[in-house]
């Protein structure tokens, strides 16, 4: 079967470590990689990477015309010859104003408040992961200055070493102290400009513990509170890996499941003789108590009322890659509940940590999952309701999976959430730092002593290195811009390659700003995937009005 994507893209001059997903990504995509795939590419050079390398020397051809399977890279974009449409106010319908740059990627989102992004799209909740630890400040920083919401996974407080959360004795705790949570939306909301959001997901456990609760009493409605069904990558809660006894066993007091079982004494034995290497922290299933669709309405509708009646305005949920009935129940409940916005994260996606023969055969494939979504979200429009805003996630990571997503999903769709491919350029630009600035590099985790060939072909200082710097560095000034890590500049860098390659669709589809996008904009390149998606053939589109033409 011919792939989009092999391991190495000789017209891009790009070559993956590893093996390659649908997404374009690695299947272990490693914070320490010297390159370079086209996400960690563009993280430097940005929208240089939109067009094939050696310009003035090559040709290149597209090598993605076979579309075998099912799939988003079976999906192709429109073009027309003629028109124009969503042009802002100011501008004519004339070629001078219809150039690419002039696409407007501002959306919003929400059912009462609007909350703007300066472009359709969110990173993935990152949460209580090693790693979305050690680079939070790039992913908080960066998104805030491009103006996306970023979101907060679960577990954050309860994996806290240093939260303080008092008595449970009615279900629910008080947190006193949670330090981490604290830095991880005071990073983002020190570089809020009035684009984007914090978001901050609650689980089982961090229900339990008391985060809403926290958060509306410390921070108001500065954070949008997201309620958690699932993810893409595993039918369970999310899990961790603990390499240190005391640990596992503070987080089993914590009310953690942790597995092998810390407190025994013959595991106890195990780790210290070495057998045992680390444990395993997961999460509870969520709704088990629950055994009909009636009953979980009410509880959500329930919980949804009690986190309006603490004082949150703005409420979210995500849900993972279930089967149609959980879809339904997501998009119906969530409209019901004037909820702000649905994500819908689809298998495909990626993980920190989740068992990996579930991750590969678990759940809904995201294209059929979100033509599906479209098709419910369709069905509750035509009974008159406002359908609740919709993000589609899972195995995102190039401008075009932007554009056929906000297609497919089209006109719900107002955001396209990225998990892996958004915390590349925060490995990479930590890497770089590390590299450059050696007394730096414990503290931003850079994991390399000097810059590799393939970063030194781009240049020896952050200034050389990445295409978004002076354009940050005049929005920010020179002295702040010492504080921004440039993990956030690579991320910066990396969206405007995204929002640009979007433009460029867009500008081609004649769609000049993001609610003209329709699913007329797509076509299937196969007969499998119009039959999945609803999305016609693409020798069917316009197949009739053609034929008109020829006719007349
Ligand atoms: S950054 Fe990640 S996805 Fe890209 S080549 Fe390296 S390991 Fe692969």
């Amino acid at each position: 079967m011919e792939m989009r994507f092999s391991k190495g893209n000789d017209a891009l001059g790009t070559k993956n470590r590893g093996n390659v997903c649908e997404s374009s990504l690695c299947t272990l995509c490693r914070a320490d990689c010297n390159g370079k795939c086209e996400t960690w590419l563009s993280s430097m050079v940005g929208r240089k990477l939109l067009y094939p390398r050696s310009f003035g020397l090559v040709t290149a051809g597209a090598n993605n015309t076979n579309h075998v399977g099912v799939s988003y890279n079976s999906l192709r974009i429109q073009g027309y010859a003629y028109g124009s449409a969503g042009l802002t106010k100011d501008m004519t319908n004339s070629p001078d104003d219809c150039v690419f740059p002039n696409v407007s990627l501002e959306t919003e989102f929400g059912s009462k408040i609007k909350t703007k992004s300066s472009m359709p799209m969110m990173t993935g909740a990152l949460g209580s992961t090693l790693i979305a630890e050690k680079y939070w400040d790039s992913f908080a920083i960066g998104g805030a200055l491009i103006g996306i919401p970023v979101v907060i996974g679960e577990n954050v407080v309860g994996v806290d070493r240093n939260s303080e959360i008092g008595p449970q004795a009615d279900k629910k705790g008080k947190i006193v102290k949670a330090p981490e949570l604290d830095r991880r939306i005071e990073t983002y909301l020190r570089y809020f400009h009035g684009m984007g959001a914090i978001i901050v997901q609650l689980n089982v456990e961090d229900t339990r513990n008391g985060v809403a609760e926290y958060v509306v009493d410390k921070y108001g409605n500065k954070c949008i509170i997201e309620l958690k069904w699932g993810q893409g990558a595993k039918n369970i809660g999310g899990e961790i890996q603990v390499r240190s006894l005391e640990y596992a066993l503070f987080l089993k007091k914590r009310g953690y499941v942790v597995d092998p079982d810390p407190s025994l004494p013959e595991v106890q034995q195990g780790f210290e003789q070495g057998a045992i290497k680390s444990f395993a922290r997961h999460s509870r299933l969520g709704a088990t108590n629950l055994n009909t669709v009636s009953k979980v309405q009410e509880d959500f509708m329930n919980t949804v009322e009690y986190l309006r009646g603490i004082g949150f305005e703005r409420i979210t949920l995500k849900t993972g890659s279930y089967g149609m009935e959980e879809l339904a129940m997501a998009i119906k409940f969530a409209t019901d509940a004037e909820l702000d916005l649905l994500t819908i994260d689809g298998s495909g996606g990626g993980t920190g940590m989740s068992p990996w023969n579930m991750m590969q055969s678990w759940g809904v494939p995201s294209i059929i999952l979100h033509s599906k979504a479209h098709e419910y979200a369709s069905i509750l429009s035509a009974k008159g309701k406002n359908v609740v805003d919709m993000s589609f996630a899972g195995g995102f990571a190039l401008e075009d999976h932007l554009f056929k997503s906000l297609a497919l999903g089209a006109p719900y769709t107002k955001l396209i959430c990225m998990g892996r491919a958004i915390m590349i350029p925060g490995f990479l630009g930590a890497n770089i730092e590390g590299a450059i600035n050696p007394e730096q590099r414990a503290a931003v985790s850079g994991n390399w002593n000097e810059l590799p060939k393939t970063v030194l072909e781009v240049g020896k200082t952050a200034d050389e290195i990445f295409v978004g710097y002076h354009d940050l560095e005049k929005k920010m000034g020179k002295e702040e811009m010492k504080n921004i890590p440039y993990g956030a500049i690579a991320f910066y860098t990396l969206a405007d390659k995204l929002g640009c390659g979007l433009q460029q669709l867009m500008a081609g589809a004649r769609k000049f700003s993001l609610n003209q996008i329709t699913r007329q904009e797509i076509f299937s390149g196969n007969r499998e995937t119009a039959i999945e998606t609803g999305i016609p053939h693409v020798s069917d589109v316009n197949n009739e009005s053609a034929k008109k033409i020829l006719n007349a």
